[in-house]
């Protein structure tokens, strides 16, 4: 048996920054299903990584629901922070939105990843179970176990929600956030069609940005900005399956 003081399960970017952070002071073990580590990341911003927004931190949380939450972690690690654990610059788009200079999501991976060096990896290893005593799959024992398994959304990169079973601690509402609309009309005439900086609303709230039409509904900036507002306001479970709305 393999004894560690803190055993993190899963090697995306929550997994990384928590393994980094925790060999500072412990022996860490880092457990990835893939034969590699942020296959998500890798596709995020569209291969650019949209890696943070520069927005003052007071005016940013006014975009989220779970203000308190958040508000103690974005105040203690800043976009200065995030920013000095990179060899590159940053460029600010549009709304805010900071991109690597390179461009390319998998330079952000790397540099994380070369940050990794002295700790140990396990790739190809799925944590299945956790015993009471902090026992992964009957072979490695950790003093604590941080579980970075990622959302629900595109299993194809490792995420599944067979890990929200790994925990017998209370897990909070899972709920559709930063996500494309379907809509019951066919919208796939029009596909491809673009609106600049339209404001779009559901009941109270109002958002300005782009809206794209897909093959299946709506999506782009605005869109997306919208639907954690549509999210929050529909019940259901998504573990449990589709939620039945309009
Ligand atoms: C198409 C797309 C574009 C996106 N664009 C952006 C963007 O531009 N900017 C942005 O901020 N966010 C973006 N996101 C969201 C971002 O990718 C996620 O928020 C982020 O990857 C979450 O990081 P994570 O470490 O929590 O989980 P993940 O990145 O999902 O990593 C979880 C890891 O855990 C591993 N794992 C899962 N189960 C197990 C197990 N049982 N045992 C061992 N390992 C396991 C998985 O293989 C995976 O490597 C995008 C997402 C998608 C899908």
């Amino acid at each position: 048996m393999k004894e560690y003081d803190i055993a993190i399960i899963g090697g995306g970017p929550a997994g990384i920054m928590a393994a980094i952070a925790a060999s500072r002071t412990s022996r860490v073990i880092l457990l990835e299903k893939n034969p590699s580590l942020g296959r998500k990341l890798l596709m995020t911003g569209g291969g650019r990584c949209n890696i943070t927004n520069n927005k003052p931190i007071k005016q940013l949380l006014t975009f989220f629901n779970n203000k308190n939450f958040l508000k103690h972690s974005f105040y203690s690690f800043t976009n200065e922070d995030l920013f000095s654990l990179f060899d590159f610059d940053f460029i600010t788009e549009d709304d805010d939105r900071v991109f690597p200079e390179t461009e390319r999501a998998a330079d952000v991976l790397k540099c994380l990843s070369d940050k990794l060096e002295e700790i140990v990896i396990s790739y190809n290893f799925e944590v299945k179970t956790i015993s009471e005593d902090f026992v992964i799959n009957d072979c490695i024992k950790a003093d604590r176990i941080i579980i970075a398994t990622g959302g629900v959304t595109y299993p194809q990169t490792g995420c599944s929600p067979d890990n929200y079973s790994l925990t017998t601690q209370p897990i909070t509402d899972i709920k559709y956030g930063l996500s494309p609309l379907v809509t019951c009309e066919d919208l796939s005439g029009i596909a491809g069609v673009t609106l600049n900086d339209v404001v779009i609303s559901y009941k109270k709230t109002k958002v300005r940005g782009n809206v794209l039409v897909s093959h299946v509904g709506l999506t782009g900036p605005g869109i997306i900005n919208l639907s954690n507002e549509i999210s929050e306001s529909i019940s259901y479970n998504l573990l449990a399956g589709e939620p039945d709305v309009d």
